[in-house]
């Protein structure tokens, strides 16, 4: 009853963001007093199940194959199912896009209580409290779930992993014969063009607003400058409304919670809602041609000055340290 059970999709992979949900676990199952449990859902699900028996006390498989894709209605039962026979206190989801749509709906079903985007969760006597960020990061709202299993998707990049055991844990297959739920379908997957690494999990930020002007600046300035920097490609929201670039780049309140280490705005003007994306960044910077631009009351390193001055000099100075 004090076990922590951690849901994976084993699309994901083995990143960053999977082994932060299993130091989250860990921790919480240590407090509790319980043991740390994967549940490991799709293709490849073995794959994904190795590597998490070093981190957790068991791991299951649910494999069969109508669970290989990602279909909301047949993974939720499955969850269901397997949450309901192992009957922890806590089930902790990623904050990928299927454990955001699962979590609240599992915790439905499981007669428990759920909250998302913690980026901190303790026991606190009988009840389990996950802090967050609200108001685009102005402040942090500490949530008392009551009602077990609480069920909370956690913010990438925002816990330290899980140390690796000595022991691997057992990793075992669940019979589930679950049958196909159609109610709601995936009629179509599109892959994310990106880099290697997932937004949520980058370092580096190179993220462009309106003020940009349109696509091609994205690739002919910005996306040079982020190749320099190593970083990653972002936007706010009306870049990616305009259709500059891919919607997958929106940061921000409906768009992707990201924790890098240096996020740089780039004529972008700091709306609120783009603020709640990135107020877990530990740096921000920004060039904006307006001075009084919300952005600069946040960032750390500011310049007020047209991008396509700045971009230009700044590359050449990256590319003249790099020789
Ligand atoms: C419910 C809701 C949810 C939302 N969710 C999101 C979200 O997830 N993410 C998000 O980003 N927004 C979101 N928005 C929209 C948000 O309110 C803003 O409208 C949006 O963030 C503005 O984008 P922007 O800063 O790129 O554009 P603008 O507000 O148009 O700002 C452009 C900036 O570029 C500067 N600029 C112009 N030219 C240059 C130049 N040559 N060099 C340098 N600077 C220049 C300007 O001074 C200005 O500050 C949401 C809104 C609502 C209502």
């Amino acid at each position: 009853m004090n076990d922590v059970v951690i849901c994976l999709f084993a699309s994901a992979g083995f990143d960053k963001a999977a082994q932060g949900l299993a130091g989250a676990g860990r921790r919480l199952a240590d407090e509790l007093g319980g043991r740390l449990r994967a549940v490991v859902i799709g293709a490849g699900a073995d794959t994904l199940a190795l590597e998490f028996s070093r981190l957790c006390d068991t791991v299951i498989i649910a494999d069969q194959a109508e669970l290989a894709e990602y279909q909301p209605e047949t993974c939720l039962n499955a969850l269901v199912r397997l949450c309901g026979e192992l009957s922890p206190r806590t089930v902790l989801l990623g904050n990928d896009a299927y454990s955001q749509e699962i979590a609240p709906r599992l915790a439905y079903r499981l007669g428990g209580s759920a909250v998302g985007d913690g980026v901190e969760v303790r026991v606190e006597g009988e009840a389990l409290r996950v802090s967050r960020q609200v108001y685009g990061g102005k402040a942090q709202a500490v949530i008392e779930l009551k009602r077990m299993p609480a069920v909370v998707w956690l913010r990438a990049r925002s816990f330290a992993p899980a140390p690796a055991r000595a022991e691997a844990g057992e990793v075992t297959r669940a019979a589930l014969d679950i049958q196909a739920d159609t109610r709601t379908r995936v009629i179509e997957r599109k892959r994310e063009e990106q880099g290697e690494a997932r937004l949520e999990e980058a370092r580096v930020i190179v993220s462009g607003g309106r003020g940009i002007g349109g696509p091609e600046p994205f690739t002919t300035e910005l996306q040079p400058l982020a190749d320099l920097l190593g970083a990653q490609m972002a936007a706010s929201r009306a870049a990616c409304d305009a259709g500059w670039v891919p919607p997958t780049w929106q940061v921000g309140q409906t768009g992707k919670k990201v924790t890098p280490d240096l996020y740089l705005a780039i004529a972008i003007t700091g709306a609120s809602q783009h603020m709640a994306g990135i107020s877990e960044a530990k740096t921000i910077s920004a060039i904006n041609t307006d001075p009084d631009a919300p952005i600069f009351k946040h960032c750390q390193f500011g310049i007020v000055e047209d991008y396509r001055k700045v971009v230009p000099l700044l590359r050449e100075k990256l590319a003249a340290l790099q020789k």
